[in-house]
């Protein structure tokens, strides 16, 4: 993609309202804009990472073995009246009268639908276990919207149900998409802590809520360091939900199983919720099974969301400087930026339009920055966009045979011989996944 002919309104100045640094920097480039409280249009650079990630979420779920599907977003009142959440979800919900005065919403989450979707074609133990999941928009009316797209009421959510004909079943289910989540995160470069959760008011018996590490977090976390390096190829869901871990509130200095050394204190933001409830939803909502003696019993459900739009600012909470932000590889929306210092010169063209034209054959998102403008401002908006590596093609260097490569995430840059620029780039964009 040529800068000049995509659309990247970076802004100076960011309204008030905005607190938090990701708030600021994806409003400053241009990642976002406000359509009212806690509701925003996904501008170009916006929707290109939150797409990034939603793929790493599906990639994830499909290999733990869950089914994508596409839910609906408005949904009729009729199941959650079934359900008795109707009136518990008070004004959080969104509700809506269509033209013959039926009553509608606008989901918030999505456990009724899918359990009569279910409901509808399983009948027997042998079709068990399942796992359906979606990627859709969500809406709740948040009393205080605020922080951007972390607490929205519009926000784009992965959530996803499992189905077991006993316990034990849900348990392994649960345990399936635990180390899911474990590995989603892992591959965005983020740090991610689990908790045992209270569940709340989709109710039930066990939770766990999946924070991952920023400075700027809101909840504080007391957890067994251990939790910080784990080892993506041997995962063990139990061993994880043993390890000691507690916000604040739950955390008590005298009563704390582990040794003080152990013991690392840091700052989280929520990403993540799993519960298992048993069969409260199935009972009311007549999501019933044969077992093997031909008895009608009702089916264990598991419920598991991810905040994909959530992550987009949890990302830049975890990554950023002064000067913008600092993607992740795996989710930058460009993984290279040409910047060409001079776009008057022949020679710094050809050059960078050589490049240009290499790393998109070699399949690398690129950026090339052809803009006329200040060398100052092509610098600092690439820095602001956050692309990890970065090639400065400027008139004099070019002369003397040497190119610049910029890496954003160590900002460090080096002068390299132009004839091993190509191989150099590659590398830092291929080594360290993140
Ligand atoms: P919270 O306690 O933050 O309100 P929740 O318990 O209501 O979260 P869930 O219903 O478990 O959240 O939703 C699953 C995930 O969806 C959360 O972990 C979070 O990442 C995301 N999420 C929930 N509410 C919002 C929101 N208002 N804006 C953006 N993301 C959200
Ligand atoms: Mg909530």
């Amino acid at each position: 993609m040529k800068y000049s002919e995509f659309f990247i309104p970076t802004v100076k100045d960011v309204p008030s309202d905005a607190e938090i640094i990701s708030h600021k920097l994806m409003i400053k480039s241009g990642m976002i804009k406000q359509s009212s409280a806690g509701i925003y249009s996904w501008l170009p650079l916006g929707l290109k990472v939150l797409k990034n990630i939603e793929q790493i979420v599906r990639e994830e779920q499909d290999n733990a073995g869950a089914n994508e599907m596409l839910m609906p977003t408005i949904q009729s009142a009729d199941l959650w009246i079934k359900s008795g959440r109707y009136d518990d979800y008070g004004k959080e919900m969104l509700r809506i009268n269509d033209r013959s005065g039926r009553e509608m919403l606008y989901g918030p989450t999505n456990e009724e639908l899918i359990t009569d979707i279910f409901q509808t074609y399983i009948t027997s133990y042998r079709e068990l276990p399942k796992n359906l999941y979606h990627i859709q928009w969500k809406f709740r009316d948040e009393l205080r919207p605020r922080f951007g797209v972390m607490r929205g009421r519009e926000f784009l959510m992965k959530d996803n149900y499992s189905f077991d004909l006993n316990e034990e079943g849900a348990k392994i289910s649960y345990n399936k998409m635990f180390k899911a989540y474990i590995k989603t995160f892992l591959r965005m470069g983020l740090t991610p802590i689990s908790l045992r959760a209270e569940t709340g008011p989709i109710g039930g018996n066990l939770s766990h809520e999946f924070q991952i590490l920023a400075n700027t977090g809101e909840s504080t976390l007391y957890y067994d360091k251990e939790l910080e390096s784990l080892d993506t190829e041997s995962l063990d869901p139990d061993k994880l939900q043993s390890y000691y871990a507690a916000v604040d509130d739950q955390h008590d200095e005298n009563n704390c199983p582990i040794a003080k050394e152990n013991l690392k204190i840091s700052k989280g933001i929520e990403v993540g919720h799993v519960f298992y409830f048993g069969t409260k939803y199935s009972e009311k909502l007549n999501a019933y099974v044969q077992d093997k003696d031909g008895k009608r019993v009702a089916v264990h459900m598991g419920s598991y969301g991810i905040g994909v739009s959530r992550l987009v600012g949890a990302l830049i909470e975890a990554n950023h400087d002064e000067k913008g932000i600092k993607w992740p590889k795996s989710v930058a929306p460009f993984k290279l930026s040409i910047l060409n210092l001079m776009p008057d010169d022949q020679n710094c063209n050809t050059k960078s339009l050589e490049y240009y034209s290499y790393f998109m054959d070699e399949n690398i998102e690129t950026l090339y920055d052809d803009r006329i403008c200040s060398i100052g401002k092509k610098l600092s908006d690439n820095d602001l966009i956050g692309t990890p590596v970065q090639i400065i093609i400027g008139k004099r260097d070019l002369a003397a045979g040497i190119i610049e490569i910029k890496d954003r995430i160590l900002n460090k840059t080096e002068k390299i011989k132009i004839d091993e620029v190509k191989k150099v780039a590659l590398k830092k964009l291929t080594i360290n996944a993140f």
